[in-house]
């Protein structure tokens, strides 16, 4: 098991569910952490760097990666987690979350990478996950729009793959089923939807973003799906 103690990493979208969850894990592994998000929440983790960073920002991007390298010297891990989800018939789709969803999964995926990769070129033990989906694996009923957005952000780490792996760099498409959280709640969706009974903590999430990250450096995951046992055997 690779040890991440004086690590440093950046999480976006860290103020709640998934996100605040790899920040506290990371941050309990004695990892520096730089989290972002739209409302800059600290987490109350002593010693963070935090700020307003919203991911459809190239400038707020480089900002919280900048401030994150000044702080602790440098960048070894980058979690893109910022995401959103909106649900119902293709054509009901109001454009603005059509928009949404391309703006922060897919262009806040690659606007992400790009602020950090100087940085973590930089670094001997350099890793990248995308908390993507299983939406991003297979196409899912009422949800057209965000699983091309998760499989734009599995397919470009697939690819990103070929030119980073040779530079010491891993990249890892963590791909959870149903996880509660306010997201799982998202336009379109209600608790007592059957699919959603039995869902997954963002804890469980957190623990499968740890794993990936403390392999020995001899290998890489590339892409982890897993969902709860409540979840159908799709296609
Ligand atoms: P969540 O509880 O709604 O949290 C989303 C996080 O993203 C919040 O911290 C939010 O913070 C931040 N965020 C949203 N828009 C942002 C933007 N434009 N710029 C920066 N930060 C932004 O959702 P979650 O369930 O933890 O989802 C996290 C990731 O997991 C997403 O990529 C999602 O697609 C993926 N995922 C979720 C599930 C699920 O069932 N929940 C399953 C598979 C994958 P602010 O509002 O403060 O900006």
């Amino acid at each position: 098991m690779s040890d991440l103690l004086g690590a440093t990493a950046v999480v976006t979208g860290a103020s709640r569910g998934i996100g605040a969850a790899v920040a506290r894990s990371l941050a309990e592994a004695g990892v520096n952490v730089g989290l972002g998000s739209r409302s800059g929440d600290d987490l109350g983790i002593e010693g963070a760097v935090a700020r307003h960073c919203d991911v459809r920002d190239p400038h707020q991007l480089k900002e919280l990666v900048d401030e994150t390298v000044e702080a602790f010297g440098g960048l070894d891990i980058l979690v893109v987690n910022a995401g959103v989800g909106a649900y119902g018939p293709f054509l009901d789709l109001p454009s603005k979350d059509l928009e949404e969803m391309v703006d922060v999964n897919v262009k806040g995926t690659m606007y992400s990478i790009r602020a950090a990769l100087p940085h973590l070129l930089k670094s001997e033990r350099a890793d990248i996950v995308t908390v993507a989906s299983e939406a991003g694996r297979r196409g899912l009923p009422l949800e057209a729009v965000y699983c091309s957005s998760k499989f734009a952000q599995v397919g470009f780490m697939s690819a990103l793959d070929h030119e980073l792996r040779e530079q010491g760099i891993r990249c890892t498409s963590v791909c959870p089923g149903g996880v509660a959280t306010d997201f799982a709640m998202g336009h379109g969706r209600t608790p007592d939807m059957p699919e959603l009974t039995g869902m997954m903590s963002s804890e469980d999430v957190a623990e499968a973003v740890m794993f990936t990250l403390t392999r020995p450096r001899n290998h890489r995951i590339l892409e982890m799906a897993f969902r709860p046992v409540t979840e159908t055997s799709w296609g």
